[in-house]
């Protein structure tokens, strides 16, 4: 995918008469069925965090002991950090600039840390600021766009197996089974200095759905069936429609969706908060402690003045027995 130039249509951020979107978002990443680590890693920043819409970020680590899941988690927390605290309003040289500090940050720990020596990662991100989309990214992670029937593979995949795919050497199913598909040719934190693709701003229309995720997905996973389990109204069903669909397929490596709908605000109200907690970390196999409530909180301060309460007692009769036993033992 081509940069483009972000001048023509920056005016579009603070257009007063642009429409209002509603976006829904969810995630969901998952260990697989082979893998013992789960090295993906997936961030939502909400507009209602950030104000500066709702970036969403898909990230694959490779690289032995701890190296991948570092380098994944780098990625994604330092590219957030970086746009939600960036200044002017040049999205896609704001988003170029996150990845390539994110990139030097990983080759640098990778240099600086011998168990962390030749980390590196994938990086997807898709912007959704007003009416507008930008995406940057690095590796072999994937952004589709649905809309109106028609599926546009967004990102171009840095791989040896799609170049040659595109240079005419490979065809596309050749390409899915060939030994070699998994070599990145661009990927984060294996250089010092990394060529990221940016493109954006893209007009929304309402009903654009899109798709983010790592290679555990669409390795498993095509167009077609993505299409339709995207056409659910539930995102959130969508999302863990497609991790169950990569369960079911065996899922050698882990697997990772974001899922964003955008439709038309039904009440003019604007752009909703995404549903996901903002900045979550995405394991939804582990449990999530339930927050607690006011009665929570009385019951607890109960408990601990019930739990003070025996214990002094305990001392007491303690102390009572002892003063017992020595005044018995010393009794003439
Ligand atoms: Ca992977």
């Amino acid at each position: 995918m081509t940069e483009q130039s972000s001048e023509r249509h920056s005016g579009g951020i603070t257009d007063a008469n642009r429409r209002s979107l509603r976006v829904r978002i969810a995630m969901k990443s998952d260990v697989g069925r082979v893998r013992s680590e789960n090295q993906d890693f997936a961030i939502v920043a909400a507009d209602a965090e950030t104000n500066k819409g709702h970036l969403m970020i898909v990230a694959d680590g490779m690289g032995g002991h701890k190296g991948g899941a570092t380098a994944s988690r780098i990625a994604a927390n330092s590219i957030r950090d970086l746009y939600v605290s960036s200044e002017g309003e040049d999205v896609a040289a704001i988003l170029r600039d996150a990845i390539e500090q994110a990139n030097a940050s990983i080759y640098r720990q990778a240099a600086e840390n011998e168990d962390l020596e030749g980390m590196g990662t994938t990086t997807s991100v898709l912007l959704i600021r007003d009416d507008h989309a930008w995406t940057g990214h690095v590796g072999d992670s994937r952004i589709y766009r649905f809309r109106g029937g028609e599926t546009e593979q967004m990102t171009d995949d840095h791989s040896l197996v799609a170049t040659m795919v595109r240079e005419g050497l490979l065809s596309a199913e050749e390409a899915e089974t060939h030994p070699r598909r998994n070599v990145l040719q661009r990927s984060m934190g294996v250089s010092s200095d990394v060529d990221a693709d940016v493109a954006g701003p893209i007009d929304l229309v309402p009903g654009d759905r899109f798709l983010l995720c790592s290679d555990g997905l669409h390795g498993l996973v095509n167009s077609g069936e993505m299409a339709e389990i995207i056409g659910d109204q539930d995102i959130e069903a969508a999302a863990e429609k497609f991790v169950d669909l990569a369960l079911e397929r065996g899922a050698p490596d882990n697997v990772t969706v974001i899922v964003a709908a955008v439709d038309e605000a039904e009440d003019g109200a604007g752009v909703e908060p995404a549903p996901a907690s903002a900045a979550a970390e995405q394991d939804r196999s582990k449990p999530v402690e339930p927050k607690m409530g006011a009665s929570g909180c009385l019951l607890r301060t109960l408990l601990i003045a019930l739990a003070f309460v025996a214990l002094a007692g305990s001392f007491f009769l303690l102390v009572a027995g002892d003063l017992f036993v020595s005044w018995f033992s010393n009794a003439p």
